[in-house]
């Protein structure tokens, strides 16, 4: 990946703030509008379009036409493949601009945001656009006298909601496998975080993306979100969030047996054995869980240490915590910026009490940085053991819960020991014991020897409360078509 320093960046033009629907830009029906929040000052950034039922009804509408009847439907494969590229390279061009917008909506520090999220929607996408004139079926040499072929279909039109923690990087793993299956779109961004999605629309229409494939209704979850899960004509949902929301939209699926998946949270094991090169390994843990201020479905949130090294390693991360610069996110020497909003911010901390009153020690952090925006120290905490709040729950923040080994059989059941199953990692030189852990552990991603690898073509999804289905990849493709099996008589 690039590493781009970019220089202390200004606050960026916020340009679409309306919903974007068969390619016109509108308020909402009702004329509602909400306000969008700086978490590092608090300040109002710009009042954005509340949509409700009404919008998603004209959304729907539309991504059902451009779904049977527009350009897209009749376009070749390749030319889409095309128009998905085109869009890459707008992204790619508008790219500092993107990312600044990213940091303004969601308060991620712009080093991270202009060398990781906006790349890796540009590497997405083009990815996915590779993909749509490779999409097809197979000759099956069925008994008797017939011609058996499939042909991959698109699904049809898909809602797509999303949450704040990466808002560009998830509408474009949402939209790439989507438009490259040929399918059309009504996405719901994050109330939190609605602008850079926003943004990119306006990119799709200027890429000349069909009116009415790409519509975007900003809103809340429980009106504008209900609305697309609950649309008769939406054919499948993906959904990107919390595993409450996902059994709310589960049960309302049920009724038009829309096909779903499900990308939710997790309580990732990340294991230290004694043997591990141990510097690598602590800037692999630190990273693994205060990456994004901790607001990572795949947060390495529980780290299992062998007993041997145990107090190195603790000693190790909190000499990184006592590093780890917080503060105002477009300064690009920042490491650690605001949580996203007021009400993840006393979820943190309300975690740290937890933490406390369950009887782990805090080594470091633990209390709110300054008394503006909603900066939380980087929260080390041992001496945590398997059934404590903070061993079992997502915080979605900067605290790691250290938990100490001996036993590798013991091991691997305490690490399993979660609803939760997305991701794990293992850090050991004996590729015998890392391959053993990559085999038991039950977790849609294992990482040895390094953490947060993620690539477009490698997929990614959860075991048990995780999620259902992958994201990316061929597999995440997979869940954008349906099969449809021809038999023709050659008798
Ligand atoms: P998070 O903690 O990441 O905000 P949520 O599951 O609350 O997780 O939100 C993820 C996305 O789901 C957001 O876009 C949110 O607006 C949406 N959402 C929340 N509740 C519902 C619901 N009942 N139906 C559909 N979407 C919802």
């Amino acid at each position: 990946m690039a590493t781009v320093a970019p220089e202390r960046v200004s606050r960026p033009q916020v340009r679409q703030t309306t919903c974007f629907i068969d390619g016109k830009w509108i308020p909402s029906a009702s004329g509602k509008t909400f306000e969008t929040i700086h978490p590092a000052t608090e300040e109002v950034i710009c009042e954005v379009a509340e949509g409700d039922k009404a919008d998603v009804d004209l959304a729907v509408d539309a991504a059902r036409e451009a779904f049977e009847n527009g350009p897209w439907a009749t376009m070749d494969a390749r030319d889409r493949g095309q128009l998905m590229h085109k869009l890459a390279d707008l992204i790619e061009a508008e790219i500092d601009e993107l990312a600044a917008l990213e940091t303004l909506d969601n308060g991620k520090p712009i080093t991270d945001s202009r060398n990781a999220d906006l790349p890796l929607v540009v590497d997405c996408l083009r990815y996915y656009a590779g993909w749509a004139d490779k999409i097809q079926g197979d000759t099956i040499p069925i008994r008797g006298d017939y011609l058996c072929y499939t042909r991959r279909e698109p699904v049809g039109v898909v809602g797509q909601i999303i949450p704040w923690n990466f808002p560009a990087l998830m509408a474009a793993w949402k939209w790439g496998p989507a438009l490259a299956a040929g399918c059309t779109i009504v996405m719901k961004p994050a109330e939190q975080t609605p602008l850079t999605c926003l943004r990119m629309a306006r990119l799709a229409q200027k890429a000349g993306i069909p009116d009415g494939v790409i519509n975007v209704v900003p809103g809340y979850g429980p009106t504008a979100g209900a609305a697309i899960v609950e649309h008769p004509d939406v054919d499948k949902i993906a959904f990107t969030g919390e595993l409450a929301t996902a059994k709310i939209i589960q049960r309302a699926a049920a009724e038009s047996m829309k096909r779903l998946t499900f990308e939710l949270g997790g309580k990732s094991p990340n294991v230290i054995f004694a043997d591990a090169d141990l510097e690598h390994a602590v800037a692999g843990a630190h990273f693994a869980l205060y990456f994004n201020q901790g607001q990572c479905c795949c947060a390495g949130s529980r780290l299992f240490v062998e007993d041997k090294v145990h107090d190195e390693v603790v000693d190790r991360i909190a000499d990184w915590n006592a590093k780890h610069a917080v503060g105002d996110p477009f300064d690009p020497n920042t490491k650690q910026g605001p949580q996203v909003d007021q009400a993840q911010f006393e979820k943190v901390l309300q975690y740290v009490d937890y933490g406390r009153q369950d009887g782990a020690s805090c080594v470091t952090g633990g209390k709110r940085v300054g008394d503006q925006g909603y900066f939380v120290e980087p929260t080390l905490f041992t001496g945590v053991t398997d059934e404590m709040r903070i061993a079992q729950d997502e915080i979605f923040g900067p605290v790691l819960s250290v938990l100490k080994f001996s036993d590798v059989d013991e091991l691997v059941k305490r690490a399993n020991n979660t609803n939760f199953g997305l991701a794990a990692a293992v850090w050991t030189r004996d590729v015998a014991k890392a391959h053993r852990f990559a085999a038991k552990v039950r977790a849609g991603t294992v990482w040895v020897n390094c953490y947060d690898v993620f690539d477009a073509a490698a997929p990614f999804g959860g075991f048990k409360e995780s999620g259902i289905g992958r994201e990316l990849g061929e597999a995440g493709l997979a869940a954008y078509t349906e099969n449809k099996t021809v038999t023709l008589s050659l008798g």
